[in-house]
């Protein structure tokens, strides 16, 4: 609850609100040696193309440290990034994290399986936990992360990049309002296609799941966010074409949820195509988004005509910025375990579904 209502709380807010706070912070920027410092885990395809230069437009986060299996690679990344050689760490020698006051925020952008550990080292550590999604491959992992952050005291996140995003802010700040009606129906895709064959993705044991867990989690966010409810039941059906490349993992997940208020959600999760679309159908017409999970070019449409259009913003420059600043000043995340924990039991259930044949009731 707490997680869908900032994220309502900044949708009613609107685009004033983020340019305002956007100015404060741009005025406000600390001297680099006092802005929050992350320590990224996992220098794979999202640290480089993503965090390393999100993390170059932060205004109150930076680059502190590095922790990573390949020792010239991270060696390489420390010297262009302005890092230290001292906080340069492998898996080995994570706990020494601990001793490194530099850094404030360990993000975990390892393969899923991989999460939960890291997370509760860190917490163990003294640092606050940033962790990639899904944020673990069980509810009871999460459980025992958000456990092991509460008694080290430290912040646990989860990276929900869209909950700082300005076109789905707005798809929540329209549904609340209602500007198009009571919410009656959901239709809501979301995939992507695994290229490389070799990848951890395509392996049970490191990804916890097949494209639900990875992209279709965003399709099942958007329908929890936007209508403000936690599913009463939900049924899934599992589909492959490929049975060598998904042989032990889901390719696609079509899947329908309802909740208490009546309304359905239809949705795909898939491995199989590049589809990322919410689409909200209200009693006095349609809005939504499509594309709406990129890190770019997100756009907004509503039955109605009035305009849907926002600056596109670096979603991960906002996310972690917003960390640093729960860090920073002690307040609550809007991304919390707790929010987390809600998608990995929900997936936990879809993929019940998928395995009976039956639907799972889930209050
Ligand atoms: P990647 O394969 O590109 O990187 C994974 C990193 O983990 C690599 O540096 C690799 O060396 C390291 N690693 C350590 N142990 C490993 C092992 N046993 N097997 C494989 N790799 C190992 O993956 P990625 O695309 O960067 O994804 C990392 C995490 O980020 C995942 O949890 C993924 O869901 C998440 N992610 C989130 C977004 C988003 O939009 N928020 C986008 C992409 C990925």
């Amino acid at each position: 609850m707490t997680s869908r209502r900032t994220l309502l709380t900044g949708a009613a807010a609107g685009t004033a609100a983020l340019a305002l706070a956007g100015r404060r912070a741009r005025a406000a920027a600390p001297a680099p040696e006092r802005r929050i410092g992350f320590a990224l885990v996992g220098i794979g395809k999202l640290t480089q193309t993503q965090l390393i230069p999100a993390l170059r437009a932060t205004k109150i986060a930076r680059l502190a440290a590095l922790v990573s299996g390949h020792a010239d690679k991270a060696k390489r990344v420390a010297a262009a990034e302005g890092v230290p050689e001292r906080s340069i760490y492998s898996y080995e020698t994570f706990d020494r994290l601990a001793d490194n006051p530099d850094v404030d925020v360990v993000y975990v952008v390892l393969p899923n399986s991989m999460h939960a550990e890291y997370s509760i080292r860190a917490v163990r550590a003294g640092k606050h936990v940033y962790c990639e999604k899904p944020m673990a491959v069980t509810p009871a992992e999460c459980d025992q992360m958000i456990a092991a952050a509460r008694k080290a005291g430290r912040q646990l996140g989860v990276g929900y990049r869209l909950h700082f995003e300005p076109y789905n802010l707005e798809l929540c700040r329209i549904a609340r309002a209602r500007e198009l009606g009571a919410l009656k129906f959901i239709a809501a895709t979301a995939g992507t296609i695994p290229v490389e064959p070799k990848q951890w993705r395509l392996d049970k044991k490191l990804a916890g799941g097949g494209s639900m867990v990875d992209i279709g989690i965003y399709a099942l966010q958007a329908v929890r966010y936007v209508t403000g409810e936690e599913p009463a039941s939900v049924s899934a059906r599992a589909t492959v074409t490929d049975r060598v490349k998904f042989k032990d993992i889901d390719e696609t997940l079509a899947f329908s949820m309802t909740f208490p208020s009546g309304v359905v959600a239809s949705c795909v999760s898939t491995y199989a195509a590049h589809v990322s679309r919410v689409d909200v159908a209200a009693d006095g017409g349609h809005f939504g988004l499509e594309p709406a999970l990129y890190y770019h070019g997100i756009k907004g449409f509503r039955s109605d005509g009035k305009p849907f259009a926002f600056p596109d913003v670096d979603q991960f420059a906002a996310e972690m910025d917003d960390f640093a600043a729960c860090v920073r000043d002690g307040k609550p995340t809007r991304v919390p375990g707790e929010e987390g924990l809600r998608d990995v039991r929900i997936i936990d259930a879809l993929y019940r579904s998928a395995a009976t044949g039956r639907d799972v009731k889930l209050t």
